[in-house]
């Protein structure tokens, strides 16, 4: 079985919807008619997945729904993405270069937006795993790779806070923590007869819609945490190992 990524897709998938893009993408802005609109966007190419630069082009304004239009072709794979520009500023009136936000379709290969509950995160961790995506979804692996590591350590920093030594070592002291056992356990109380959820699910309380969407968000966390995260570590351990291995010897010393 593959990873099973909740917020990325496999190797070969793209997903085909709509794609908030960042202004940051946008290289260079142009104009058509009063309006500005993105000149070129940098971005992994939907298709081939190549980061590349594309250059925007058939800019078509629409008056009733003040979006902005355009489309260009990727240099490598020649096919074609658009992207609307909502509310793009005025040339007139020394507006700045910009709109209020920036569609794709569709979504760009490697991008990856941010877990459910990122407010959750204590700030420095939160921080780091952003510049994460940050520098992944714009293609600098080796930063990736960095802020990868940053990030474990802003994790086992504030989850097992006298842990010392090498981070291999500080995870050890974090997987014996009791505090990694603590959600399992208020479950196991919640469930009991006298529990809340023991109430729910005996059925004497009344089921709506903020109760059921909190149990199926429970289920998902737990699903995630006793089944995909396992196997999710254990697949990213065999693969970086697979990758170590030195390559078959060609078969034939020919050519
Ligand atoms: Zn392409």
């Amino acid at each position: 079985m593959g990873p099973v990524w909740r917020h990325a897709r496999g190797d070969n998938e793209w997903e085909s919807g709509m794609y908030h893009l960042d202004l940051a993408a946008v290289q260079s802005w142009n104009t058509s008619g009063d309006r500005y609109y993105p000149g070129s966007v940098s971005l992994p190419c939907p298709y081939c997945a190549r980061h590349t630069t594309f250059r925007m082009e058939g800019p078509t304004f629409d008056q009733v729904r003040r979006t902005m239009a355009a489309s260009a072709n990727c240099p490598a794979c020649q096919q074609a993405i658009h992207v609307w520009g909502v509310e793009p500023a005025r040339t007139t009136g020394h507006e700045d270069e910009k709109c209020q936000s920036l569609g794709i379709f569709p979504a760009p290969s490697a991008s990856r937006t941010p877990l459910a509950g990122l407010e959750l995160l204590p700030d420095n961790l939160r921080k780091a795993y952003r510049d994460t995506l940050d520098v992944y979804n714009a293609g600098v692996w080796r930063a990736t790779t960095t802020l990868c590591r940053v990030t474990l350590e802003a994790i086992v920093t504030d989850r097992a806070p006298e842990a010392t030594g090498a981070l291999a070592e500080r995870f050890t002291a974090l997987a014996g923590s009791p505090d990694l056992g603590l959600p399992l356990a208020t479950l196991a109380r919640s469930l009991q007869p006298g529990g809340n959820l023991g109430a729910q699910f005996a059925e004497t309380q009344a089921a709506d819609s903020a109760t059921a969407t909190a149990l199926v968000s429970l289920l998902e966390y737990l699903l995630e945490y006793l089944y995909t995260l396992p196997a999710q570590v254990a697949h990213l351990d065999r693969t970086l190992a697979q990758r170590d291995e030195p390559a078959p010897a060609p078969a034939s010393a020919a050519g």
